[in-house]
């Protein structure tokens, strides 16, 4: 039989498969998976060697080996991780005073094919198991500490891949995170990003979840959405509405609404109020982003004028406004950009 991923597995997994282990090495078994960053079983160290041995023969680790890194002059460290297929996936490290946000991939690749985006044109490989994402986060909070001389404060799934089509594992590896044997972090720092795959934001409402949510907005239009999101298609802007509403009344938690300000396509009047409108429904944040170009793709950032009008007439409606500004212009930033350029041998 092909060995497993051994992080696919929960405790009372492992408890049915060596049934006559007691309960505290199942524990330790897990004390190790998530607090180390380990790369073999060797390494269990108050473990017997014939434990060690039979989930060796069993199982293996999740592998993310850094492939590449690249450091921007705002400090912006955007990595490339091998997985253990050879597959490639991204995080990047945001440092902001003292905060740093690690944004995290889900999946390799993603099927959503949003128009403007490096990843969408990858087409989908597969989705990430519970350790190659807890695996990715505990790699960039060494590397935060290395960098910056401080730990990851918060994440933020919106990275390569759309985390609600990887729901159970972006929601486990997320709870696992805010475990000590994690990394004891509040789920108030951890922000799940969606397209608007509404049936999986009700599904978060209705377990209760306690992570931020953020939706990638990007336009209050359909028709606009339609051609710049496939998906809304079948989850139009009604239902995303209803849903986001929803998810506010069950958790109390205001969603914050993610709009990718690109020239000429989603910037004018016109879409600003429609945008004001929208929110209506319900209480949120903007965040309104400035678009980081992406090779081959045919979308820009507006001047500085128009971009500051439509964040001054959001002011103006008394909503809550962030502007972000594009990080690591001076590297493949963008979502996707550096796996691309390696898939295709360019860096
Ligand atoms: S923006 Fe997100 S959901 Fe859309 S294609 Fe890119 S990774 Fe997928």
């Amino acid at each position: 039989m092909p060995k497993q991923d051994i992080t696919v597995l929960k405790e009372n997994d492992l408890l049915e498969i060596f049934d006559d282990l007691p309960a505290y090495r199942i524990k330790q078994i897990f004390q190790w998976l998530w607090t180390k960053n380990i790369t073999s079983f060797d390494e269990f160290t108050n473990l017997p060697k014939s434990l060690r041995e039979a989930l060796d023969n069993q199982f293996y680790l999740p592998e993310l080996t850094v492939k590449n890194s690249q450091k921007a002059k705002d400090g912006t460290v955007k990595v490339a991780f091998e997985l253990s297929d050879n597959q490639l996936i991204e995080g990047v490290l945001i440092p902001d005073g003292k905060r740093v946000t690690a944004c995290i991939s889900s999946q390799v690749g993603c099927n959503v094919g949003c128009r403007f985006c490096a990843t969408g044109k990858m087409g989908f490989s597969r989705n990430l198991s519970v350790g190659e994402i807890v695996f990715q986060v505990k790699q960039l909070n060494t590397l935060a500490e290395k960098t910056y001389n401080h730990h990851l404060s918060n994440i933020v799934f919106m990275g390569m891949g759309e985390p609600l089509l990887n729901y159970q594992n972006t929601m486990r590896a997320a709870t696992i995170l805010t475990t000590p044997e994690g990394l004891n972090m509040s789920p108030q720092r951890i922000t799940v990003s969606t397209v608007g795959i509404v049936p999986k934001i009700r599904q978060m409402a209705d377990e209760g979840v306690k992570f931020n949510l953020a939706v990638s907005l990007h336009t209050a239009s359909d028709k606009i959405r339609n051609s710049l999101i496939p998906v809304n298609q079948s989850f139009p802007l009604s239902k995303l509405q209803e849903a986001i509403k929803y998810f506010y009344t069950k958790t109390g938690n205001r969603v914050t609404l993610e709009y990718l300000l690109m020239k000429g396509v989603n910037d004018s009047d016109k879409d600003v109020r429609e945008l004001a409108a929208f929110t209506k429904a319900f209480p949120c944040k903007i965040n309104v982003i400035e678009y980081n170009p992406v090779e081959g793709l045919n979308f820009q950032r507006p001047e500085k004028d128009r971009f500051d009008k439509f964040v001054d007439f959001l002011k103006s409606r008394n909503l809550i406004v962030m502007v972000r500004r594009s990080r690591g212009k001076d590297i493949d930033a963008a979502c996707g950009q550096l796996a691309t350029k390696i898939n295709a041998g360019n860096s």
